[in-house]
């Protein structure tokens, strides 16, 4: 029997509350019954499950999903392990595959010891390798450092996996480590004539590796990662933060930059807090794996338009995510690296004269100023600690000229409340039109046409609720039930959310579906208001009287077509 029925049965034969309460105390609340969350401590109740949809919700933190997700939450269990018990508890017969958990912790074992050997392998060839060797003397690297981050040498042609096979590992688990790749013609290495870069956890353990070719015009792509594996997510792993996290301590904050290269030639010129996202974007849970170590972050880019984009976009997840983090600027066409090895450590140092913070950034931005500034508040908006934000938004004032008044009204408008201080026993904390819609659609699958006609995801302002949104229109009209493996975590936590706040009679749906919409366009007009406004307070700060004209008859005529 496959897993997959068996979740069906499994969900056919449990009901969530039965279950559930065999973990914790279930109280009646209307429809619905409330706990205290088991997975964060809280002292009163915003656990919420709905035996009509069969989901569990907290409203605290977020956690959210069917009763196969409380199973696996609860016990630490993965997917097939949860679904396992449950059957069990159904009395639903399942082939018992050997202990998951304990083969997965085995497998973990193993991989650890692949990239053990294939690191002290890779780093034996760059000794035997002149070329090798010559590229990164070029690129100014010092023995010491070469040897502190553990750089080596992947030959290719097959040589680290003759090397591991003899050592007794088997081809799947070469696979599954990701430094060994399956083809046409067999397996073969990942890494070919590649200078590779250990990536390591917290711990210094090998997870995986980069690599760049030291050729010019050589195959395949100039840098290259392991795949993810069960090691390795290289979403949420920094680059050098095994070595970095004490000087981040000491120092008091961390300095991002972009590549691996900046991150080493950093550390030999002592500046030993540096990490880098893995040749991508700085994601949360990257900046989540920093805050333990420091809530302060200067992101070091290059000054050309990607390092601006990128500056702009870290900024604003590390405010959003509790940090303070300023930006520097480095001459265009200098990153790091380079700039360490032209100037050296001092000259680097003096730079940070010229370090920008959140506000100076963005209003040094080329551009529209009353996009720059809607940006701004935007990310103002998102900063959870009342005195930063209060004190960015005193400085948006002097620098712009903007009443405080205003910015802070603004700043009221966009503010929600975040979902971890609602709660949920509150009805004084209406649900958003968004939300509800998000409820209905998930609940009544016989209307999801009509939303569907009604409505395009683009016109839903909140960014949660549009993306999970957009994740449903590209689905058949599913109900919760089937729909739920499609999301991530996070999304499932939205739609949970608004499933179980949802509390509407069967025959007013329809007329709901079309209330929601028609407050969705309403506030949305209302946005297209304030934002002109707010370009004509710009303009007359600036004396610019034709715009000022101009942006007046724009907001007569949305005003008339709103017919407002
Ligand atoms: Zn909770």
């Amino acid at each position: 029997m496959d897993l997959g029925n068996v979740v069906e049965d499994v969900k056919e034969r449990l009901d969530i509350v039965d279950v559930l309460s065999g973990y914790i105390d279930l109280r009646r609340a209307g429809r619905n019954f409330k706990a205290l969350c088991p997975f964060h401590s809280e002292k009163t109740p915003s656990f919420v499950v709905s035996p009509d949809k069969q989901i569990f919700h907290c409203f605290g933190c977020g956690a959210g999903g069917d009763v196969v997700t409380f199973v696996m939450k609860y016990e630490n269990l993965t997917f097939p392990e949860a679904v396992r018990a449950l059957a069990r508890r159904a009395g639903i017969k399942v082939e018992e595959a050997p202990a998951a958990s304990s083969a997965a912790r085995s497998l973990r074992k193993r991989l650890l010891e692949i990239h053990r050997e294939a690191c002290s392998f890779y780093e034996d060839e760059l000794r035997g390798n002149a070329q090798a060797r010559d590229y990164l003397r070029r690129r100014g690297l010092t023995d010491d450092v070469i040897g502190e981050f553990r750089l080596g040498f992947a030959p290719g042609g097959g040589a680290l996996l003759r090397m591991l096979r003899a050592k007794g590992h088997s081809d799947s688990d070469l696979i599954a480590s990701g430094l060994c790749r399956e083809t046409e013609r067999g397996v073969t290495d990942t890494f070919r004539n590649r200078i590779v870069f250990p990536i390591c956890n917290v711990r210094g353990e090998v997870i995986a590796f980069g690599g760049r070719t030291i050729a010019d015009g050589a195959y395949g792509p100039k840098y290259l990662n392991s795949p993810e594996t069960m090691l390795f997510k290289k979403s949420s792993e920094l680059f050098g933060l095994n070595l970095a996290g004490a000087e981040m301590r000491r120092r008091g904050y961390a300095i991002i930059m972009e590549g691996y290269l900046d991150v080493i030639t950093a550390h030999q010129y002592g500046i030993r807090n540096s990490v880098a996202p893995l040749g991508t974007a700085l994601t949360k849970a990257q900046a989540e794996r920093l805050k333990s170590l420091t809530k302060k972050v200067l992101l070091v880019f290059d000054s050309d338009e990607a390092g601006i984009k990128a500056s702009e976009r870290s900024l604003s997840l590390l405010y959003e995510a509790g940090f303070v983090a300023k930006v520097l600027l480095l001459p265009p066409g200098d990153d790091p690296d380079t700039f360490l090895r032209k100037h050296g450590r001092d000259a680097f140092r003096r730079k940070f004269t010229e370090v920008l913070g959140l506000v100076d950034f963005f209003l040094g931005l080329p551009g529209e100023r009353v996009d720059i500034v809607r940006s701004l508040i935007l990310i103002i908006s998102k900063v959870t600690d009342g005195i930063v934000r209060s004190d960015l938004t005193r400085e948006v004032s002097e620098k712009t000229g903007l009443s405080e008044q205003f910015l802070r009204e603004e700043l009221n408008l966009l503010r929600k409340t975040p979902a971890h201080v609602r709660d949920a026993g509150s009805t004084s904390q209406p649900m958003s039109a968004e939300r509800f819609l998000l409820g209905v659609y998930l609940s009544y699958p016989e209307h999801v046409d009509l939303i569907r006609e009604s409505i395009s995801p683009a016109e839903i302002e909140d960014e949660e609720v549009r993306a999970v949104f957009e994740k449903l229109y590209s689905l058949p009209g599913l109900p919760l039930d089937d729909i739920s493996p499609r999301l991530d975590e996070h999304e499932l936590s939205v739609a949970t959310g608004a499933a179980v706040s949802l509390d509407i009679d069967g025959d007013e749906v329809e007329r709901n579906i079309k209330d929601c919409i028609r407050t969705i366009r309403e506030k949305r007009l209302r946005k297209r208001l304030r934002d002109l406004e707010l370009e004509i307070r710009i303009a007359e700060k600036r004396g610019e009287t034709d715009l000022v004209n101009n942006l007046q008859d724009q907001m007569n005529l949305l005003i008339k077509e709103g017919g407002g």
